[in-house]
């Protein structure tokens, strides 16, 4: 069987890790596999089916009945209706880590990304790929920023989207699902022990992409791809 190579991106919310990652994909030609977009998609299901999603056994019915996929155009399909914009609504962010603490809901996402993985060479971000979803890959990057910093981006983020929010609104989103997710039982937001760090703080994306490039370059053969 081919040998495919596989890049990890994890850290707490809006810390960048989905549009360098989406940066890196283009350059190196792998697939980009959005795992946030997952777990977000899974809860505009049961938002949708006026399900508590902080109710772990309601929210649970609906294993097996969510369809989710990610197009290769960076489109998000939830049984086949596009939610691409839905799923950054306020309602499903600030639902989205009571849904992502739920083991079996993780086990069904997590086979969905491990499936995902074997179909090429994949960068894959999220909260526990390096942990948990892809323990062998072939590089981990444990992105990080200082929560001011991370809110003010996903804040002009979001106006640019049109998304209507308050600096203080996204303020206190981040710090929520960081605390939930970094404390749930089942595979919490965590550096991997084989995990670089790197804080972004003081960092643009073009030079986040930069060093993860050169990371790249220098422990896979993936350069030979470069575009
Ligand atoms: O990456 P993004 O901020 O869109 O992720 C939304 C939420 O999905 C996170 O706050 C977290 O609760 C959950 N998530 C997760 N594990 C992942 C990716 C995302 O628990 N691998």
């Amino acid at each position: 069987m081919k040998k495919f190579y596989s890049i990890a991106i994890d850290g707490p919310a809006a810390a960048g890790k989905s549009s360098v990652a989406k940066i890196l994909a283009n350059r190196f030609n792998l697939i980009y596999i959005d795992t946030g977009a997952m777990y977000r998609a899974f809860t505009y299901a049961v938002l949708k089916n006026n399900l508590d999603p902080q109710n772990e056994e309601e929210s649970c019915k609906l294993i097996g009945k969510v369809d989710i996929e990610l197009l290769e155009n960076g489109k998000v399909l939830v049984n086949n209706e596009d939610v691409t914009k839905q799923i950054r609504d306020f309602n499903v962010s600030s639902n989205v880590s009571y849904i992502a603490s739920y083991k079996l809901i993780r086990l069904e996402m997590v086979k969905l990304q491990r499936k995902m993985a074997e179909k090429g060479n994949v960068i894959m971000d999220g909260r526990d790929i390096g942990t948990y979803v892809l323990p062998n890959a072939n590089i981990k990057i444990y992105q990080v920023a200082e929560l001011k910093e991370r809110a003010k981006r996903r804040y002009i983020e979001n106006l640019e989207k049109g998304i209507n929010c308050t600096l203080e609104e996204v303020i206190k989103d981040l710090e929520k699902r960081d605390y939930i997710d970094s404390h749930r039982a089942f595979a919490p937001l965590k550096p991997a022990d084989d995990a670089i760090l790197l804080d972004t703080t003081k960092y643009n994306k073009d030079e986040v992409v930069e060093e993860i490039s050169k990371i790249i370059k220098e422990n896979t053969p993936l350069k030979e791809y470069e575009k």
